[in-house]
């Protein structure tokens, strides 16, 4: 929450209790564990892509609503947001405020490698920076993604010759959209989606993103799941039978800390423990508040190694693994 020249403007807000009828909330990608806000009374901000996919996922209808373009500036009582690429998902956001007195960055969470389907946050100057730490622990340094793209591929491409569907699960939103693509463009198969995830693809296509996918509940989907080689896209928690034999793998960053019997690849939209730290370099800030996961490992890094004075926020309760988006 920032209060400056009369003006309150809450970013991401957990809880809505305190959260003033007047203030201006911003919130940063249509993942649930941040999109509280958009049930805030007074004016909501997010890009449209947030809009739209957190319509997609939740029978919840936004009101009040302004749309705010990346790398667009809006001005409240000489309060200055821009809302700039966060690399996490289609239409993520990090907020740059500009007070007449400090400047502060808001990165919601990040991803600074390019995707199939995202390109990477940038870091920018500012006095503040007020950044997530998911993988903010050096046990986190993912493999290049072209190496994650190529083991997905392949072990896909095993599973259905040894007569299996090769069932991914993944989030709804971001990762899965990105598999639908690493398949589309890499391999021949026919990829058959969750239900779920249908209209999630649908708010990619509307924003130039080329995806081509069948849901599952549709007969074409269904035709193709019963007796096709395909691949399968789903939840983390969707434990449902396909009706066929399934080879099931899981795609998150956590891959590198799970130990289990399904297959799991290492592939993250946050940025990993070096990441993190170079982008904080980058942002050269006078003060960093970490917040979520590793919060306190890179609070103690930052401070060695970069000799920033830094402090770890306890903040909201990330989602886990096995939560559908
Ligand atoms: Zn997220």
């Amino acid at each position: 929450m920032v209060a400056a020249s009369g003006v309150t403007i809450v970013m991401d807000p957990i809880k809505l209790r305190r959260v003033p009828e007047t203030a201006r909330v911003f919130v940063s990608h249509a993942h649930s564990d941040h999109t509280r806000g958009f049930r805030h009374k007074g004016l909501k901000q997010s890009t449209v892509q947030t809009r739209d996919i957190h319509s997609a996922l939740s029978a919840h209808r936004i009101s009040n609503f302004a749309a705010i373009d990346l790398n667009r500036k809006v001005s409240i009582d000489g309060v200055e947001i821009r809302a700039l690429n966060a690399g996490h998902m289609l239409g993520s956001a990090q907020f740059l405020v500009h007070t007449p007195a400090t400047s502060i960055l808001y990165t919601g969470d990040i991803n600074c490698v390019d995707t199939l389907t995202t390109k990477a946050a940038e870091p920018h100057r500012c006095d503040v920076l007020v950044i997530e730490a998911t993988y903010g622990s050096p046990i986190y340094r993912f493999p290049s993604r072209e190496t994650i793209y190529a083991g997905v591929v392949e072990w896909a491409v095993e599973m259905t010759k040894q007569g299996c569907v090769p069932c991914l699960h993944v989030y709804a939103a971001g990762k899965a959209q990105e598999m639908v693509r690493l398949f589309n463009i890499y391999t021949h198969l026919p990829v058959v989606v969750n239900p779920r995830l249908d209209g999630v693809n649908e708010a990619y296509r509307k924003s130039g993103h080329s995806l081509n996918w069948l849901a599952s509940n549709s007969a074409d989907g269904r035709e193709v799941l019963e007796k096709d080689p395909c691949v399968y896209i789903t939840t983390p928690g969707d434990k449902r039978s396909i009706g066929r034999k399934a080879a099931r793998a899981f795609a998150t960053g956590w891959a590198l800390s799970l130990r289990g019997r399904n297959a799991a690849f290492p592939l993250s939209s946050h940025a990993d423990f070096e990441q993190l730290v170079s982008f904080i370099k980058a942002c050269q800030p006078e003060e960093v508040y970490i917040f979520t996961g590793f919060a306190d490992e890179l609070r103690r890094t930052v401070k060695s190694e970069l000799g920033l004075d830094a402090r770890a926020v306890p903040t909201m309760n990330q989602r886990k693994l096995f939560e559908d988006y």
